[in-house]
């Protein structure tokens, strides 16, 4: 080991490899973050345009794992954090051009426009479905269908896979989508008759569920945990290449401009997975083939400002997504940002972010900025009557934004496992593993720590730091006799 601590590079400062650091550091492990940009937060960005605030990726945090509330308690983030509104508790999807409120209580579901009667008798028939007949992956699309028949898939799963993952829920493999539906069935044979029987025997979640943000936008989550993280954190500091030196690593890379190797006992790739492929090339062709094959999906943000008076909709919820069959418009998804936390807007205005591309619509970032809100004020006349000029206006594009998880996810996890397992000290973490969301690349940064520490330990024995200052003064007194 080096020195008396143990030693982890963490490659990229997006919230994967920020909380991956955090948890090390739990752990009294030494970490030196090294990322390319000037800034920490990779996708996560918040900036403040003419009294708005935009948020680039993440927009909130929806969480019900304890160790999410725990890094922000440690980083002194939960005096920042803020609440969604109580506005905004409602969801719309759009059904032939109306945004139509999201039937949350079984009274609502019996009495919801969304779906017609024959829908909704043919979801009624869940229960009765048999499981799976076969042990092969399902997509998204062909358990809902199954289960829940057509019209529900189609009126509400697409669009949330379109509108909130970028995705095709044609392509998207059911149990690293959707890890519930898969359990519930697989445990109790119908997913409605699962969810009853959890709802009578009181089973919660871990901590009690809640959305949030911060007073300053997520860009103070990543900005809190680079603080944190302290002169660890190193910026303008692009990885070249990695390379093994025994049982230590040699990390090349230029920080603003100068060459330079950090030397470490483990190292995390906590980058897209395509500049991670690049990054284990010389070390794995297989792996590096591997991490090539993970597809992103493209996204376009378009933030526009309004004068209140402006809109005839109560905006009286979080936003509404788009399904594919709405084919007259263009977004995936519109956020009405102002009424999910307070803020985010001035006085006597409203913020609406809407989402563009994705699976369904890949050719959106190469239409100019014009053309994205011409795009986006068609479909705001249409569903929410905007009638006057944006008094604000912003666009920008995430060429790789979503990373999809397509049918053969879970074999690709198990891949990547075992060709990990062959490179002692190289370890992933991103968005493109085990979730999306800010609650999963935290979590996975939890995981990835224990690992870490477990593999440490079984290299060497690990010493408190009383324990280092003995060693120290008895090699001393040896020196000096
Ligand atoms: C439009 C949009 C909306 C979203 N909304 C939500 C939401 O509301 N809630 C939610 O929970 N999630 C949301 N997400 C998802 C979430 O924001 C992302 O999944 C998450 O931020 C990804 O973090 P990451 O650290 O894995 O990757 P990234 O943020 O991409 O970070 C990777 C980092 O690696 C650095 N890097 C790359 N190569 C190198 C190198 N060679 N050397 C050094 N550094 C390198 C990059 O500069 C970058 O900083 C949204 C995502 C998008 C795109």
């Amino acid at each position: 080991m080096i020195g008396s601590k143990p030693k982890v590079i963490v490659i990229g400062g997006g919230i994967s490899g920020l909380s991956s650091a955090f948890w090390l550091m739990q752990k009294g492990i030494d970490v030196q973050l090294l990322e390319r940009d000037s800034r920490a937060g990779g996708l996560i960005r918040s900036e403040r345009v003419d009294g708005f605030l935009l948020d680039y990726a993440a927009n909130c945090v929806f969480n019900y794992l304890p160790e999410v509330n725990f890094l922000c308690h440690n980083t002194g983030l939960s005096s920042q954090q803020i609440l969604r509104q109580e506005s905004a508790k409602k969801r719309y999807l759009l059904k032939d051009g109306v945004a139509t409120p999201v039937p949350m209580r079984l009274k609502e579901m019996i009495t919801t426009d969304l779906w017609s009667l024959r829908g909704k008798l043919r979801a009624l028939l869940e229960p009765f479905i048999p499981r799976a007949s076969s042990e092969s992956e399902e997509t998204v699309s062909q358990f809902i269908t199954r289960r829940f028949g057509a019209e529900v898939y189609e009126r509400s799963i697409e669009p949330y896979i379109a509108g909130t993952l970028a995705g095709d829920a044609d392509k998207s493999c059911l149990k690293s989508t959707f890890q519930q539906f898969a359990k519930l069935e697989a445990e109790h044979g119908s997913i409605l008759k699962g969810v009853i029987k959890r709802k009578l025997t009181g089973v919660r979640t871990a901590c009690a569920a809640q959305v949030f943000s911060f007073r300053n936008g997520m860009g103070a989550m990543t900005e809190g945990l680079k603080n944190y993280v302290g002169d660890s954190f190193l910026p303008n500091s692009t990885v070249e290449g990695i390379e093994r030196e025994g049982k230590q690593w040699a990390v090349h890379s230029d920080v603003s401009g100068k060459k330079k190797i950090f030397h470490a006992d483990a190292v995390i790739l906590a980058t897209p997975a395509g500049e991670a492929a690049k990054l284990v090339d010389p070390l794995s062709k297989n792996l590096s083939i591997l991490l090539k094959g993970v597809e992103y999906s493209p996204m376009v943000v378009s933030f526009l400002g309004f004068s209140r008076k402006d809109i005839d909709h109560p905006l009286d919820g979080i936003g509404c997504l788009f399904p594919k069959k709405e084919i007259d418009f263009n977004s995936l998804g519109s956020l009405w940002t102002s009424t999910l936390f307070e803020g985010r807007s001035k006085e006597g205005t409203v913020l609406l972010t809407n989402y563009l591309g994705g699976a369904r619509r890949p050719e959106m970032p190469g239409k100019t900025d014009e053309e994205i809100i011409a795009l986006v004020m068609e479909d705001l006349k249409k569903v929410i009557g905007v009638k006057g000029k944006p008094v604000m206006a912003k666009v920008i594009r995430h060429r790789a934004g979503l990373p999809q998880y397509h049918l053969g996810h879970q074999m690709f996890l198990e891949k990547l496992d075992e060709h990990l397992g062959l490179i002692p000290g190289l370890h992933v973490a991103g968005n493109y593993l085990g979730g999306v969301s800010v609650r999963a690349c935290i979590s996975q940064g939890k995981e990835l720590a224990e690992k870490i520490d477990s593999c440490l330990k079984k290299r060497g024995k690990r010493f408190t730091p009383k324990e280092n200052r003995l060693k120290r003064d008895q090699a001393s007194q040896v020196k000096s006799t």
